[in-house]
């Protein structure tokens, strides 16, 4: 049986920030997933915001998570190599009824202790947005609101994790846990039994299913559907910042922002729903957008896009961000409500969760020599000609493009596939190098990409997948 100190359910955002913090300390750690890669299901999904927590419910554990975990994004994306961009907010105020509501966003905004907002007059938004709505009366301006690329946040976390020791099994769906005099004893999983020290319930969606297998099913999760769309780099109608309509009491509301590689990011919409697989693209949804996003921006060019997506929200009944502790089970922490800010605060749940864990029990020693600095595999496309150069001398690999939308060497391919945690699917390919994220969505280069992944596992073409083992890319042989 597989043994442990601590076991983190779920490699998401939230899971693998978790099991970075674990591995500063003289401890062994395992994180476990369902999914053949780390990236999770909703942290692949979402708007890649860093947010400020500015308009977090004031005095919740969300708001103080969220507003703490901003400035840590500074140090952490250097560290580990991780693009990010603090390009700030707009909220416009396009009519008399959302003007009135700037100064209650501003006091909301203080109660958070997010002071850099500031006003801006209708000439200085157009100047800084020129694509704004003409109507725009004035606004508010959050500086540190940013962007990341979310893929490679979680990835990176996971790897400096690898790197200092812990260890990731993907594939191994949790379906069961037992208990023995107020504690987890054992943890059943596809891959067999583990026994860990502690458990850690970072599912997401699932933690509700996973809290039911301890007893603890005192609150569920329902899926709250967020779609996208995805313009296209070269789309006329661009915007510098994240722009973001006045809230109402039912929703942030729809946004549009640059994606850290340069698309236009349109959505979210927010739809409730039960069915937890649900992430179907809808009609209703796409054109909620559009009249609204149109609103702020009325140029935006949705014919431009690329692809269109959505994640789902795993909204807690009753709602809230919750990291519990419980007296009749001495050795497990349970996370839910991780809803609409969890990539954001994934950081700073890492470090809280360490606290609460000691708390309970856990030793805590530091490692002398925890790695701080992990490399990710070069942006090829955002080189200097003399580093392209330089790379193509250093391994020829780097000279043959695959990806002629997102200019990705057939080099930096078969790096992410023998990286620290391995990319195996199409997908994990795609997250890590960008291959198959362009125009043409993976038509040209996907046959490709399929290639390299089976000459370079050892593999049949046919057993690559697009993600998990039932997504197969080839379906059989024609000739
Ligand atoms: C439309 C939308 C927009 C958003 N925008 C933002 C934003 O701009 N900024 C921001 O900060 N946040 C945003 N969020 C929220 C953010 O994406 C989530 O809060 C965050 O990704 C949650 O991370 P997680 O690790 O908890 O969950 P996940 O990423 O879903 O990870 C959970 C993992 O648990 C695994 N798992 C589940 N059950 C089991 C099991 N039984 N056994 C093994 N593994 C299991 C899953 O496979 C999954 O990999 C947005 C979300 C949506 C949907």
């Amino acid at each position: 049986m597989l043994q442990t100190d601590v076991l983190v359910i779920g490699a998401g955002a939230v899971g693998t920030a978790i099991t970075r913090e674990l591995a500063k300390y003289d401890l062994d750690v395992l994180c476990v997933d369902k999914n053949e890669d780390v990236g999770g299901d909703c942290s692949k999904s979402n708007s890649a915001i860093i947010h400020t927590g500015y308009d977090a419910a004031p005095g919740t554990l969300e708001s103080q998570l969220v507003v703490a975990a901003n400035p840590m994004y500074d140090q952490l994306t250097k560290d580990l190599d991780i693009p990010f961009e603090r390009i700030g907010a707009i909220l416009p105020a396009l009519n008399e009824e959302q003007f009135e509501k700037l100064p209650s966003i501003k006091e909301k905004a203080f109660k958070n202790r997010v002071y850099d907002i500031e006003y801006r007059t209708k000439e200085q938004l157009l100047a800084m947005e020129p694509e704004l709505s003409p109507e725009v009366l004035g606004g508010l301006y959050i500086p540190r609101e940013s962007i990341i690329d979310p893929f490679l946040l979680v990835v990176a976390m996971a790897e400096n994790a690898v790197m200092n020791g812990a260890r990731f099994l993907l594939s191994t769906e949790v379906i069961g846990m037992e208990k023995e005099n107020g504690k987890v004893t054992v943890v059943h999983t596809t891959a067999g039994d583990i026994q860990a020290k502690y458990v850690v319930n970072a599912a997401g969606l699932h933690c509700d299913d996973i809290a039911e297998m301890v007893g603890k099913n005192d609150y569920y999760v329902n899926p709250r559907k967020g779609q996208f769309y995805i313009l296209d780099n070269n789309t006329s109608c661009k915007v510098n910042h994240i722009v973001l309509p006045i809230p109402t009491k039912l929703t942030k509301g729809k946004l549009m922002c640059p994606t850290i590689h340069g698309n236009m990011l349109v959505g979210p919409t927010a739809e409730d729903l039960t069915d937890k697989t649900d992430k179907a693209i809808t009609a209703e949804g796409l054109a909620s957008i559009k009249a609204d996003v149109e609103k702020l921006i009325p140029g935006v060019q949705l014919r431009d896009t690329i692809t269109q997506y959505a994640g789902l929200r795993a909204n807690r009944n009753p709602e809230g961000l919750n990291i519990d502790v419980y007296d009749d089970i001495a050795n497990y922490v349970n996370l839910s409500g991780v809803r609409s800010t969890g990539l954001t605060a994934s950081v700073s749940i890492g470090t809280y969760v360490v606290e609460m864990l000691k708390s309970i029990g856990l030793a805590l020693t530091f490692k002398e020599n925890f790695i701080t600095k992990r490399r990710g595999i070069p942006l090829f496309r955002e080189l200097s000609r003399a580093e392209q150069d330089e790379l193509i001398r250093e391994n020829p690999l780097y000279g043959n493009i695959v990806c002629r939308c997102e200019t990705v060497t057939e080099g930096q391919i078969v790096d992410a596939i023998h990286s620290v945690i391995p990319a195996r699917s199409m997908d994990a390919i795609k997250r890590r190098v960008r291959a198959g994220m362009g125009r043409c969505q993976g038509g040209f280069c996907g046959p490709k990409v399929i290639e390299i992944i089976a000459r370079e596992l050892g593999v049949d073409a046919e057993s690559v997948c697009k993600r998990n083992k039932e997504a197969y890319m080839i379906a059989s042989k024609v000739k």
